[in-house]
């Protein structure tokens, strides 16, 4: 496997993993059938000392993320085991991780496209698909200013409007989209290869999103100099046996161990 790792993993911390069975240890037991080299949690994170949780961001604040230090099996079957998060970047600078919370986790992930969370992430002033595009574009400038994330999560990735994916990517130009990573190469903030990018090779017919369009996001990401990890965004322990189809993308993208984030290779 050249995507021998998954770091964008949510057990049973995170409220929206339904599967019970979603803990430490059945992951890792999946990760080193699947020849995985290393695992990282990254379950969604508010930390008390930032104003501005939604009610369900509230109950995940850092002291509940970090119970997963019990959790962790004594033999992880030679899976090297990370904790970090996925926490939440709502505009005009503010993210819902202090500096001092970001030090006690091995990494960050920063999400700048939680669009279903209308009227809090994403601005209820928002009423056309084009606003859309350039918001994504504004906010991912914003998150990497931060200089907080060792990785995007899911960039770009308008979630909740999965039939408009191809629409609203094609309204941020090449020469935005070189802005953004340039930006992002920069500062060494490392861009998500998720495998819910691609439909087609998951299988899946959707109307308005194709493989084509993330392969031209990640193209252009890879011509700037970004660094790259791979992330499920498992939410069950089946979800990251997808991993495995993103050989296939860094093939064609043509990344290589130089490209993906150092502490990962
Ligand atoms: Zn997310
Ligand atoms: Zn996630």
């Amino acid at each position: 496997l050249f995507a021998n790792h998954d770091i964008h993993v949510h057990t049973v911390l995170s409220s929206c993993a339904k599967d019970a069975l979603a803990t430490p240890t059945n992951y890792i037991q999946r990760a080193a059938e699947l020849g995985l080299k290393t695992i990282g949690f990254a379950n969604h994170v508010w930390d008390r000392s930032i104003p501005g949780a939604s009610a369900w961001y509230q109950p995940q604040d850092m002291e509940h993320i970090l119970t997963i230090r019990e959790q962790i099996p004594e033999d992880t079957l030679g899976v090297k085991v990370l904790i970090g998060c996925e926490s939440e970047y709502w505009g005009d600078g503010k993210v819902g991780i202090s500096r001092a919370a970001a030090d006690q986790l091995d990494y960050i992930l920063l999400p700048m496209s939680h669009t279903h969370m209308k009227g809090f992430v994403a601005p209820g002033s928002i009423t056309s698909l084009a606003e859309l595009s350039q918001l994504l574009v504004k906010r991912f400038h914003e998150v990497v200013d931060l200089r907080i994330a060792t990785g995007i999560a899911h960039p770009f990735f308008p979630i909740g409007y999965t039939e408009q994916v191809d629409e609203i990517i094609a309204g941020i130009s090449d020469t935005q989209f070189e802005d953004c990573f340039g930006k992002a190469a920069e500062a060494g903030v490392s861009i998500e290869i998720q495998p819910k990018f691609f439909p087609s090779l998951l299988g899946r017919t959707i109307e308005g999103f194709h493989d084509a369009t993330y392969l031209r996001v990640l193209s252009l990401a890879k011509r700037c100099g970004c660094y790259f990890h791979f992330g499920s965004d498992a939410h069950s322990v089946a979800a990251i046996d997808a991993i495995t189809i993103l050989d296939q993308v860094a093939l064609q993208l043509g990344i290589d161990q130089d490209d993906i984030l150092p502490a990962l290779r």
